[in-house]
C-alpha cells in the first residue's frame, strides 16, 4: 500500500477524523430514525459534503465544475484494479446512466458530479485541495473503517454552514475495497451508490429492522434484517438529499 498517497491530504491532522468518528458515533446512538425516510445526519454535526447546499450555474451544464459542484478524482492503490479501470465505472455508476438512479442532479442538480481528469494521486497538494470528493480502491480498508469487510466514507476539515446552524465538510472520501469493485457489476454500483449516499448526507440503519427500498437500507445490511437488493437511490433517497440540500432534515 502507498501510504503517502493513500494518507489523508497533509494539512488535515489525523484527531480530525477521529473526532469526526466519536462524534458521529453518538450521533447514531442518540437519534432514533424515521421509519419513512432514509435518514440524514440532523443537529449541529451534519456529515455531508458543504456543497450540496448550492449549484451554479446551468443545470448539468457547463463547461467545468463550479465552486458549489462537486468535483471527485478517484484513486487505487492495488494493481489488481487500477484506477483506469474503475474509475470509468465509478463516473458511468455516478452519472450515466438513467437519470433517476444515479446521484449527479440529485435536489435539482445541488449534486453536480464532475470527475476530474486525473487520479487523485496525480494532483499536487494545491490541485488536490481544490477536488471535494476521493473515491478510493484498496485491497482492505480494515483499520480505517472497522473491519475487514467494510467500505467507509470519512470527512475532513468541517466548515459552519451559511445559515449557522449546522456543520458540514469541505472534504469527503470513499473508501472502497476492490474485491467489491472487481466484477464491475450491480454489486459493485450497490457500494458505490451507497458510499455517495454517505457523501451527500444519508445515514445507515439504525437498528435491526431499520429496512425500506434504498441504498441505505438495502441488503448490504442483512445483518440488520433487510433484504432488498437495489443497488440505485430510490426516490425516498432522493428526496432526503433534497431535503439535507434544502436544510429542511
Ligand atoms: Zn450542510
Ligand atoms: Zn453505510
Amino acid at each position: 500500500m502507498d501510504e503517502q498517497s493513500l494518507a489523508p491530504r497533509q494539512r488535515f491532522p489525523r484527531w480530525m477524523l477521529a473526532g469526526w468518528m466519536a462524534t458521529a458515533a453518538v450521533v447514531g446512538f442518540h437519534h432514533v430514525p424515521t421509519a419513512n425516510a432514509s435518514h440524514s445526519h440532523t443537529g449541529w454535526n451534519q456529515v455531508h459534503i458543504a456543497t450540496i447546499h448550492g449549484n451554479d450555474g446551468p443545470v448539468g451544464g457547463g463547461s467545468g465544475p463550479g465552486s458549489q459542484d462537486e468535483e471527485y478524482c478517484v484513486m487505487s492503490s492495488t494493481s489488481a484494479l487500477p484506477a483506469a479501470t474503475i474509475a470509468p465505472f465509478i463516473e458511468q455508476t455516478l452519472a450515466k446512466l438513467a437519470f433517476n438512479i444515479i446521484w449527479d442532479g440529485a435536489a435539482d442538480w445541488r449534486v453536480d458530479l464532475w470527475r476530474a481528469a486525473k487520479f487523485c494521486n496525480q494532483y499536487t497538494t494545491a490541485e488536490r485541495n481544490r477536488i471535494e470528493l476521493e473515491f478510493r480502491v484498496a485491497e482492505s480498508w480494515a483499520s480505517l473503517c472497522g473491519g475487514e469487510q467494510y467500505a467507509c466514507v470519512t470527512a475532513v476539515n468541517p466548515v459552519t454552514d451559511s445559515s449557522g446552524r449546522h456543520q458540514h465538510y469541505m472534504y469527503m472520501n470513499a473508501h472502497l475495497k476492490r474485491e467489491q469493485m472487481a466484477a464491475m457489476g450491480d454489486r459493485a454500483r450497490k457500494f458505490i451508490n451507497h458510499e455517495t449516499g454517505h457523501l451527500v448526507g444519508l445515514k445507515d440503519p439504525g437498528y435491526y429492522g431499520d429496512c425500506m427500498h434504498s441504498v441505505m437500507h438495502n441488503n448490504l445490511y442483512l445483518s440488520y434484517g433487510c433484504t432488498d437488493p437495489v443497488w440505485h437511490p430510490t426516490s425516498s433517497d432522493f428526496v432526503s438529499v433534497r431535503n439535507i440540500a434544502n436544510r429542511a432534515n
